[in-house]
């Protein structure tokens, strides 16, 4: 049996494949398709420094943006990505795509200290990786410390000495390491404990809970632990006012989310930066 994907070709299935694989098969199909096509694209999300407003970081995030129009959303598609190892080329196109778009804020003059890219396990376990991210830095003509990493915590399902000696061997280039989504994740605490990180982002489901009694109490203990580690401590998902303040009174320095930017296509993040930096100087 067949069915079409969106250009019209014939994807293959076999009789034993569930619904549920059919659909991924035609997914990553579909994706496959999109990149031939041109048709994703990376957005970006301030961080800031939530005493100052001062803007520290860029998080990219990948965008598939259908001919229809529509958007796929990466949690659906990049676990299919990285089943497929379709996330290896894909990651390295993210990376010196972001490392690009990095460069051409600083010739404009408004870049933020450091672009911050996804990275998923199926990534940092690729023997290529390294070289990757030198050709990414390369082709920006940047340094290290302009890039920072986002791992998930999941990674820490790597054996420790591999994880340990890949982040380390990042992190001497000038590259920062930030664990995502941290809370969510699976890893123990002696293991967090042992990797070379620089910053934790408390995930966005306990970021939420500070605006709502009893007040979040989980973003308040993680912030603790970052410091307690000698990590920066930023939070994601930042949709209001009270959350933004109850981020400060429980020590957490960092921050991002809605309420301060969305996700912007690069054109306008660039006009958004420039625009903060006119009004800081008066
Ligand atoms: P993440 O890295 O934890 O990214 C944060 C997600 O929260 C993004 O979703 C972002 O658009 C969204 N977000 C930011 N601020 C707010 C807010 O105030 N409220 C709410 N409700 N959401 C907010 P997005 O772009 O859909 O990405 C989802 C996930 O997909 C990412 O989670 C990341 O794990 C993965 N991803 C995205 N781009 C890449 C990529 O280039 N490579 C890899 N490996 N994974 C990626
Ligand atoms: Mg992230
Ligand atoms: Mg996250
Ligand atoms: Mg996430």
């Amino acid at each position: 049996r067949a069915k079409r994907d969106h250009r019209g070709e014939y994807v293959q299935y076999l009789d034993h494949m569930g619904t549920e694989a059919r659909a991924r098969a035609l997914l990553l199909s579909n994706l496959r398709a999109a990149i031939d096509d041109k048709l994703l694209f990376l957005a970006y999300q301030p961080q800031i420094d939530l005493q100052t407003g001062t803007v520290i970081g860029l998080e990219a995030l990948l965008r598939w943006r259908t001919r229809e129009g529509s958007f796929v959303p990466p949690d659906q598609f990049i676990p299919v990505a990285e089943a497929s190892g379709l996330i290896v080329p894909l990651g390295r196109w993210v990376l010196s795509t972001a490392c690009q778009a990095m460069r051409r804020l600083i010739d404009a003059g408004c870049a933020p200290q450091r672009m911050a890219v996804n990275v998923s396990m199926v990534q940092l376990r690729d023997p290529g990786f390294y070289s990757a991210v030198c050709a990414a830095l390369l082709g920006g003509g940047l340094q290290g410390r302009h890039l920072e990493l986002e791992i998930t915590e999941s990674v820490a399902v790597l054996p420790t000495q591999q994880l340990e000696a890949t982040l380390s061997a990042l992190r001497a280039m000038g590259i920062s390491i930030a664990i995502d989504d941290f809370g969510t994740g699976y890893s123990s605490l002696s293991r967090l404990e042992r990797l070379p990180l620089d910053r934790i982002k408390i995930d966005r489901s306990f970021v939420s809970q500070l605006s709502q009694p009893p007040g979040g109490r989980i973003a308040e203990m993680v912030a603790q632990l970052g410091r307690k580690l000698g990590l920066q401590v930023l939070a994601e998902g930042i949709e209001d006012e009270a959350t933004w303040k109850a981020l400060l009174s429980i020590g957490c320095q960092q921050g991002q989310g809605y309420h301060i930017a969305r996700p912007m296509a690069e054109a306008d993040i660039l006009a958004w930066l420039q625009e903060r930096v006119k009004a800081s100087r008066g």
